[in-house]
């Protein structure tokens, strides 16, 4: 230790802010001072550096210095680095080594306690550590150190970051007479996630809790936006096209297996995690505050990222906040209630579902091709519903197909292809025009606005086919004017 070789060796002092000091000129110091500096390098990680013999004794610490007495982590014994970094904060160049942002996180005093090649002790008082440290050195070579945290915890009453938590979940219902003691949010067609971030790293879980983190690596980076902060979040994982959550669209990630796969699937189909919720922050869990509360605490967090965002929330207003959704061809509203707890794992009337697209599962009897460049596929599906009369005709879908849905959709039907039209009633002659009938195989799932008073849907859109029903699991319907 003490040498500053390898420092200048890695470092172009022409292309770096970086100090990179003349050997000649090294401040020397009371080995008496420490720095700790967040370097969201290619992996982030917390240099933490000790004023030692004119240079600074260096590890890189992945996920920070533990708050706990029982937790270890790994500490990777790095280069001295000369005095003069121990102010250094800014963005060292990509390509650069280490190239990335870094600030000064904690810095201050400490004291010695015990300093050997194997095993360094020192009490730590700065502004936001403090306390005894043990790091260690625990393999053959010099890089291969530990770091334990030697006194009782600093914060005895801070709690633990929970290892699982479920979401709190929704009733269905319609909107609050008393709208002042509810906030409304928009409920997202996507994936529901909780997100736990500690030491800058971030687990992702589902529902049930299966671990969904592999599948979305683009949320790689919020944990790390997040740094030291230790968090666990609510939100709903969206795939966004043309600015609307898509359920479609979200398959395909929610379909890719492998790494090779997943990594192309998230080219293809970047991910937003939109945030509502938070449920424990910095030693504390946020369970029993009122969700206006914890909206206060998750809107200081700033979420605010390329794959992140924090999801609006309006107090009052209802009635304009379904009005928006609908303008908007959102799924609904979440109305919540302003004084309301979060109940992990439960459904609560605390919450309510407010649906204004409403999905409906329809059989296709029919297919017009498309125009121009879409000549060969599809360019919309003639649906109809089971009634006691037989297969009604209710309409045609034309919106809501991925390029490769259309093709594999059109690849179906071209296979079971009928003369004669498989509806009971009447196909209006200008939408009968140029139609190609299907034997009633297919079951596929729309979206709609409301229905019409001659019984066709309105804005009906594709979300997808029902594989693993038939025609015969439809559930018959009697039409809004009786047909
Ligand atoms: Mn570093």
């Amino acid at each position: 230790m003490g040498d500053l070789g390898e420092y200048r060796r890695k470092r172009d002092p022409q292309r770096t802010p970086e100090p990179v000091p003349d050997p000649a000129a090294l401040p020397t110091g009371n080995d008496d001072t420490f720095v700790i500096q967040e370097h969201h390098a290619t992996r982030l990680h917390w240099d933490v550096r000790l004023e030692r013999g004119g240079v600074l004794v260096s590890w890189a610490v992945p996920k920070g210095l533990p708050t706990r007495p029982g937790d270890i982590r790994l500490a990777v014994h790095t280069e001295d680095h000369p005095m003069e970094y121990a102010t250094f904060e800014g963005t060292i160049p990509k390509g650069e080594y280490g190239g990335g942002r870094m600030f000064i996180w904690d810095r201050g005093r400490y004291e010695t306690l015990k300093w050997s090649d194997r095993e360094v002790q020192v009490v730590f008082d700065g502004g936001r550590v403090k306390g005894r440290y043990t790091f260690f050195r625990s393999g053959r070579t010099g890089k291969d150190w530990m770091v334990r945290r030697s006194d009782p915890p600093q914060e005895p009453d801070r709690e633990p970051l929970p290892e699982e938590l479920e979401p709190m979940l929704a009733v269905a219902g319609t909107l609050p007479a008393d709208d002042e003691h509810w906030a409304y949010e928009f409920k997202w067609d996507g994936v529901r996630a909780l997100a736990r971030v500690e030491g800058g790293r971030l687990r992702l879980h589902a529902r049930k809790g299966n671990d969904i983190t592999a599948r979305y690596p683009e949320l790689r980076l919020l944990g790390e936006e997040l740094g030291s902060t230790e968090v666990w979040l609510d939100g709903e994982i969206v795939a966004l096209v043309d600015g609307r959550p898509t359920f479609y669209a979200l398959q395909q990630r929610i379909h890719a297996e492998g790494e090779r796969a997943i990594r192309r699937a998230a080219a293809d189909t970047p991910i937003t995690y939109l945030v509502f919720d938070v449920l424990h922050l910095d030693g504390r869990s946020c369970l029993d505050l009122p969700y206006r509360d914890r909206r206060r605490l998750l809107e200081g967090l700033s979420l605010a990222g390329p794959n992140w965002h924090t999801s609006p929330s309006y107090p009052g207003e209802g009635a304009a906040v379904v009005e928006a959704a609908r303008e908007q061809r959102l799924e609904g509203v979440i109305a919540k209630r302003l004084t309301s707890r979060y109940f992990p794992g439960r459904r609560s009337s605390d919450w309510i579902k407010i649906a204004e697209i409403r999905p409906l599962e329809v059989v296709v009897g029919g297919w017009r091709p498309g125009e121009g460049r879409r000549e060969d596929t599809l360019g919309s599906l003639m649906i109809g519903v089971p009634t006691a009369a037989g297969l009604t005709y209710v309409g045609q879908v034309g919106t809501g197909f991925s390029d490769e849905v259309l093709r594999s959709l059109t690849a179906k039907l071209r296979a079971s292809e009928r003369r004669t039209s498989p509806f009971v009633n009447e196909v209006p002659r200008d939408r009968a025009r140029g139609a190609r009938w299907v034997t009633p195989k297919l079951v596929g799932e729309v979206e709609f606005l409301n229905w019409t008073t001659d019984g066709r849907l309105r804005a009906p859109r594709w979300r997808g086919l029902r594989s693993d029903k038939g025609p015969q699991d439809v559930e018959i319907m009697e039409l809004p004017d009786g047909r």
